[in-house]
């Protein structure tokens, strides 16, 4: 099948072009890992790398924002349909969105500042919504992990010419990101998880979060929210699920398979010693993170 014509434009400009791919922490649902390094770095994908440190900076300054200010309410502004939601439909409830910027947004800046200033960025997730995210933030492009396949797909069934490339490796030789995070937030794209992987404990008490996932529960959620005055942390999502629930994913398998994937990578990346280079939180220090 042919290429959209904009997808076509982005494909034949990617061997050329500098380019940083932000890949969203559910793709291991979708694609095999490390199988998905080299396909794209087949396809002219110069850097690659996962969006999970991104996601460690949002969760400790939540933290730090909870601790601050615990009696206060908070809603999550992770998810771009919701936050784009309470600000046209529920305006009275936008002070309470924290002022901290989606990973997408987050990494854009960390890799930009720390590493490649010269390179454009290229966001890949399971999210429509992010394409609308990207624009608003500068990311060069935004695409989903459907999108991506069908450029694979057009690479092989063309015979395209693979880029040259080179790619990190592992000591033991597995293509590897270009720079890897062994982060605990590889789980972020599941519901639960966010609130989960922050840590609340000693801040929260667990009846005090409330997680919601999926249109068919938004609007009670949000009414939950501003009628409980014991929820003070709003974990909402658009996406059944969150986003390995996303409508750019591929996976058409039960919502349990695609969380084990998940939940898998981050078990084999967490035991493989040799993958131990953990993200510190020093690196991102002096990043603006805020929305
Ligand atoms: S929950 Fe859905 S809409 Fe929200 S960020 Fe995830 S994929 Fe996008």
């Amino acid at each position: 099948m042919a290429l959209t014509p904009e997808l076509q434009s982005l494909a034949d400009i990617l061997c050329e072009t500098k380019l940083v791919w932000l890949l969203a922490p559910s793709f291991p649902v979708d694609f095999e890992y490390p199988q998905i390094i080299l396909d794209l770095k087949k396809i002219g994908v110069e850097k690659v790398v996962e969006l999970t440190y991104a996601a460690k900076l949002i969760n400790m300054e939540y933290e730090k924002i909870l601790k601050e200010n615990p009696s206060k309410k908070y809603i999550c502004p992770n998810c771009p349909t919701i936050v784009k939601m309470i600000e046209f439909k529920y305006p009275e409830l936008k002070e309470f969105i924290i002022d901290v910027a989606s990973p997408m947004v987050i990494m854009d800046r960390f890799v930009k500042k720390e590493y490649w200033p010269e390179y454009k960025t290229l966001f890949i997730g399971p999210c429509l919504a992010k394409k609308m995210e990207a624009k608003e933030y500068g990311i060069d492009y935004a695409i989903t992990f459907k999108e991506l396949q069908e450029i694979i797909n057009d690479h092989k069934e063309n015979n395209i010419l693979d880029c040259e490339f080179t790619f990190s490796v592992t000591e033991d030789g597995t293509p590897d990101f270009d720079h890897f995070y062994n982060d605990y937030t590889k789980v972020y794209p599941l519901a639960w998880w966010v609130a989960d992987s922050m840590h609340y404990k000693g801040i929260l008490t667990k009846d005090q979060i409330l997680v919601v996932d999926g249109p068919t529960q938004i609007d009670a959620g949000i009414q939950e929210f501003k009628n409980n005055k014991n929820i003070k942390f709003l974990d909402i999502l658009a996406c059944e699920w969150w986003c390995i629930g996303g409508p750019g994913m591929m996976s058409k398998e039960p919502i349990e398979v695609k969380k084990q994937k998940v939940l898998e990578y981050k078990e084999h990346c967490k035991k493989d010693k040799i993958w131990s280079k953990l993200g510190k939180f020093e690196y991102g220090e002096d990043l603006d993170i805020t929305r």
